[in-house]
């Protein structure tokens, strides 16, 4: 692995900032190989050297991914100068790790959010040619019927003229009020919502269950987060 700035190792595990890390190097606190660490600046390769912070020895990720189960009431954002952030429901540790969510669930929507900071991992999530399905819970007002799953198969048109890609509709329960599982594999601004305003259907909640191949946690409570481990972030592609 490439050789690396010591303060950068040390943030990257989310122990400390930047500064932070060259305060507790210059203070004696971090050793490498067992010696005391002279430099932030110092280049070492991570996986190969045995760096230890107050003594807690780091195991060193270059990329962290984390699954969360949404709760509605904040936005899906890194920063909001009005609303609460998904970011303010992680631990200090966590929070200094640069996160942010690989895609958008409204304010008022639920369930499964990757918050990571692996920029192409994220672009291939968000990407429609990538062809990463991303599956929904809905309930809404009014009767789903085949005429709705037909629509859908064939793209449905916005109220404002826009074309969606062909997306699946399977319907769970109909009646004055129904409930479905919608598969989309774009991301365009309240599509799940907007799709089912435009047969007349509105939404009344919206969660998101899966990824690609990968299922939300159900033990997961809203609000709960937790790293995927290395099969999940292969699973999701
Ligand atoms: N579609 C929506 O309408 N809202 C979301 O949060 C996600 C998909």
């Amino acid at each position: 692995m490439e050789k690396l700035r010591l303060d950068k190792i040390i943030a990257d595990a989310g122990i400390a900032s930047r500064r932070e890390a060259a305060q507790l190097i210059k203070s004696g606190f971090v050793t490498v190989d067992g010696a005391p660490a002279l430099s932030g600046a110092e280049k070492y390769d991570p996986a190969a050297s045995d760096i230890a912070v107050g003594g807690r020895h780091l195991s060193y990720k270059r990329y962290h991914y984390f699954m969360m189960n949404k709760p509605a009431g904040c936005v899906s954002a890194t920063e909001d100068r009005e609303e609460k952030t998904v970011l303010e429901l992680l631990s200090d540790s966590d929070r200094r790790l640069r996160l942010f969510p690989a895609g958008r669930l409204d304010k008022d929507a639920e369930g499964f959010l990757i918050l990571t900071d692996d920029g192409d991992f994220a672009h291939r999530i968000i990407t429609p040619s990538k062809n990463i399905y991303k599956t929904y819970y809905v309930e809404t007002d009014g009767r789903l019927t085949g005429d709705d799953v037909r629509a859908f198969s064939g793209g449905i048109v916005l109220k404002d003229g826009l074309k969606c890609l062909p997306a699946a509709l399977e319907i769970i329960s109909s009646g004055e009020k129904s409930s479905a599982a919608v598969r989309i594999r774009e991301g365009k601004y309240h599509q799940v919502k907007r799709m089912l305003a435009s047969r007349g259907k509105p939404v009344t909640y919206l969660k998101r269950t899966a990824v690609g191949g990968l299922t939300l946690d159900g033990g997961l409570a809203p609000g709960a987060y937790r790293e995927m481990t290395a099969d999940e972030i292969a699973s999701v592609f």
